[in-house]
């Protein structure tokens, strides 16, 4: 008797024994038995605890998980898998066990440690891959993976991966069917970048709203104020640095300072709101379901949702990039002022959100530009830093870009402006 036939799954039962209006004509309820095979979730955090919870409650079986954090008491308040007694225990180990004792006859196998720690053949014996992270390093390394462990003469080396993610009240849920639709890469402009601004840049032309307001927090708040500190809980501090910023802005004609951003990047939060979690999890479970069964054809493929000024969701179609440096084959092109010096055109990289490098390290064919490490090789391309864009490499020319924080590497085309 399959899982699902005993009075639990009545309600399951009852979607799956159906057909959706708009599933496939050769639906069969037969395979809604295939859906309890192998899943994987990712993340035992805010996200990770509801989608577990989701994933057992629809049926899958056999759910493995990872997560490398352990429970911290500021956790309680929303990972409803917790308990005071389990303050420092792995997230994994805790919410799986919890979740068996709670829901019979399923097996959840939990590992403590980082998604890295696995390789291809750990991850090619599951057949949907759920992403709860809330590390972007994280998610690019999972979908760098899953991309390059397509092999187009094997169909089942083809991994759907749901990723779902939260920021605040808002959220997003989405299904990236490796190197066929958009990937996580692709997307990688819709995020806001989370690099450090060099106090220089502050100081002299800042470039965009965050920078108004780190130059009002960190500069300007001192000047006048001297000795008093900056409270980030006072909000009369917050608007008078919410103003300072604001007239900076406008002063560079820079548009996007706003009260909420001010109070973002002061406090350098992102607060996790329990709602918005329960929501995108129950958007990645549900479309692990429709995966796993084809009851109804799954989302295609990016759904945002706010829930701060009322409540809003938008489904659309998220395209392909051109030139993506994990699912597509091209270098891309990128601008640069052959004035600027190499430090220069790396802090530049730095900022931009599509590429989120950290510390680049850098070739072309014919010469090494930078290199991090090792320290001979650091001690001979560092005097290149301070050497001109145009007398490192010519229009047109290759850069090959490797970083800590990159799954793959980056070739950009050099296009002087
Ligand atoms: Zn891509």
């Amino acid at each position: 008797m399959a899982i699902i036939d005993t009075p639990q799954w009545k309600y399951l039962n009852r979607i799956l024994s159906r057909k959706g209006p708009f599933a496939d004509d050769d639906y069969d309820n037969e395979m809604q038995k295939t859906f309890l095979e192998h899943t994987k979730v990712f993340g035992a955090g805010g996200l990770g605890c509801e989608i577990l919870k989701n994933l057992a409650l629809s049926g899958f079986k056999d759910i493995h998980v990872i997560d490398m954090d352990t429970i911290d008491v500021s956790n309680l308040n929303r990972q409803f898998l917790f308990r005071a007694s389990d303050v420092g225990k792995p997230k994994a180990t805790v919410a799986a066990s919890f979740v068996m004792s709670r829901v019979k006859g399923i097996t959840i196998t939990p590992y403590y440690g980082a998604i890295q720690d696995k390789d291809q053949d750990y991850y090619m014996q599951f057949k949907i891959i759920i992403c709860g992270l809330d590390s972007v390093e994280a998610r690019r390394w999972i979908n760098a993976t899953l991309v390059d462990m397509v092999d187009i003469n094997r169909p089942e080396s083809l991994k759907p991966l749901i990723d779902g993610g939260t920021e605040g009240f808002k959220g997003q849920s989405r299904v990236i069917l490796p190197t066929l639709s958009s990937c996580y890469e692709c997307s990688l402009d819709m995020l806001t970048p989370q690099t450090a601004v060099p106090i220089c840049t502050l100081a002299t032309i800042p470039r965009q709203p965050a920078h108004c307001v780190e130059w009002a927090s960190i500069l300007e708040w001192p000047r006048i104020f001297k000795d008093k500190k900056l409270d980030n809980d006072d909000p009369g501090h917050v608007q008078w640095i919410y103003e300072q910023a604001l007239k900076r802005a406008q002063e560079f004609n820079i548009s996007g300072v706003t009260y909420s951003l001010t109070q973002g990047v002061i406090k350098n939060i992102i607060p996790a709101i329990a709602s918005t979690n329960a929501i995108i999890a129950a958007s990645c479970c549900n479309e692990a379901l429709k995966i796993a069964t084809g009851a109804n054809p799954f989302l295609n493929n990016y759904m945002m949702y706010t829930g701060d000024e009322s409540v809003y969701t938008h489904t659309f179609e998220h395209e392909k990039k051109d030139g993506c440096p994990v699912c597509g084959d091209l270098a891309s092109d990128y601008m640069v002022n052959p004035e600027w010096t190499l430090q220069e055109f790396i802090d530049r990289l730095k900022e931009k959100p599509e590429v989120q490098i950290k510390k680049p390290t850098m070739v072309t064919e014919r010469r090494k530009l930078y290199y991090q490490g090792p320290p001979q090789l650091n001690e001979q391309t560092r005097p290149n830093l301070v050497k001109k864009m145009k007398d490192l490499v010519d229009n047109g020319e290759e850069i090959a870009i490797t970083d800590p924080g990159l799954p793959f590497s980056l070739r950009l085309n050099v296009i002087f402006s």
